[in-house]
């Protein structure tokens, strides 16, 4: 706006809970602007305006902002919760992740435990289709259980000795039959 040169700015919000005048180049001014005046109060109120102060001279420029971002995180966790503040969150989060861990463990398990059973039942029915093939022209096309298509089950192999084809190296590699390899 036109009429912004002879409008002073309104002072950040710092100056103005202070009660006092915003100076160009308070250090204040961009990271406490009017529309925010709870971020400074809290701010004030845990850590002290001329600590904030003190401590954004200190630092660079460049990281005052993350600074101040975090003195506001920090400050408004500690009205939150007086006792913990941010180490309340940071020990939910930290129990979260080990319950999280110990459920992916458990499922990892589970799974081994899968595949090892298909593994198993697997090599069960080869041993069935090994005693069926003499006999295989009186079961017909019937889909017993020792005709099953092995290739279906990716994560494991035809067991070696059911196929000449395959050595014993080929256990559990299904890309070993890649005869690009
Ligand atoms: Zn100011």
């Amino acid at each position: 706006m036109a009429s912004s040169s002879s409008y002073s700015n309104p002072p950040c919000a710092a100056c103005k809970f202070l009660r006092r005048k915003c100076l160009p180049g308070c250090i204040f001014a961009p990271y406490f602007p009017p529309e925010e005046p709870q971020k400074f109060a809290n701010v004030h109120k845990i850590f002290g305006a001329s600590n904030v102060s003190k401590l954004l001279n200190e630092i660079q420029p460049h990281q005052r902002e993350d600074a101040v971002n975090s003195l506001a995180y920090e400050a408004e966790a500690r009205m939150k919760d007086p006792v913990y503040g941010c180490v309340g969150a940071i020990s939910v989060l930290q129990r979260q992740v080990i319950r999280l861990q110990k459920e992916l463990d458990a499922t990892n398990a589970d799974l081994m435990r899968y595949a090892n059973r298909e593994v198993s039942n697997q090599m069960v029915n080869n041993q069935q289709r090994n005693m069926n093939y003499g006999r295989r022209s009186s079961m017909g096309a019937v889909g017993g259980p020792g005709i099953i298509d092995q290739t279906n089950y990716g994560f494991c192999v035809v067991p070696s000795y059911n196929n000449d084809n395959n050595s014993p190296n080929t256990w559990n590699n299904p890309e070993a039959d890649d005869d690009s390899m």
